[in-house]
């Protein structure tokens, strides 16, 4: 999918405002949840926040945002417990820049195994060229140096 222009809507702050069919598994005051359209595991779930942040690149190492991506996480956990509790392993990360299909930041969610399994070289690591990013990475990458009240 290319890219949204800045004179085009951007297709996940449509889904975040509730204006298509999407179907959503969460909303909150940050964040929305509904099924990838194309999944690639037995569960892909997309998680993205309500306010339009292009990608990762766009993240600071400030406690907004490291709560933010950590609530993003947490909501992927429970959806994926909830929905795949027999599945023995979950995946979550985000594509980064060039990699990434949409300009909106979103968290993919996985309960392995991937459908088909080649599926998988979309979401490995590419070391410095960049490609996927596990959640956790991320956090450690934007963790505030400064302790925070979680
Ligand atoms: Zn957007
Ligand atoms: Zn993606």
């Amino acid at each position: 999918m290319a890219a949204a222009g800045s004179s085009s809507p951007c297709i996940f702050c449509q889904i975040a405002r509730f204006s298509t069919s999407t179907t959503l598994l969460h909303t909150d005051d940050r964040v929305v949840a509904f099924p990838d359209v194309n999944p690639s595991a037995f569960r892909h779930y997309l998680v993205i926040p309500a306010m339009h942040i292009p990608t990762i690149k766009d993240l600071r190492r400030r406690k907004e945002d490291y709560q933010l991506v950590r609530h993003m996480l947490d909501v992927g956990i429970s959806l994926l417990q909830k929905d795949a509790p027999e599945s023995k392993l979950f995946r979550f990360g985000f594509h980064q820049p060039p990699f990434n299909s949409v300009n909106h930041l979103h968290l993919h969610c996985f309960a392995l195994p991937f459908t088909p399994r080649w599926r998988d070289i979309k979401y490995i690591s590419l070391g410095p060229l960049g490609g996927f990013i596990e959640a956790e990475k991320l956090l450690e990458r934007i963790k505030p140096l400064t302790p925070l009240n979680l």
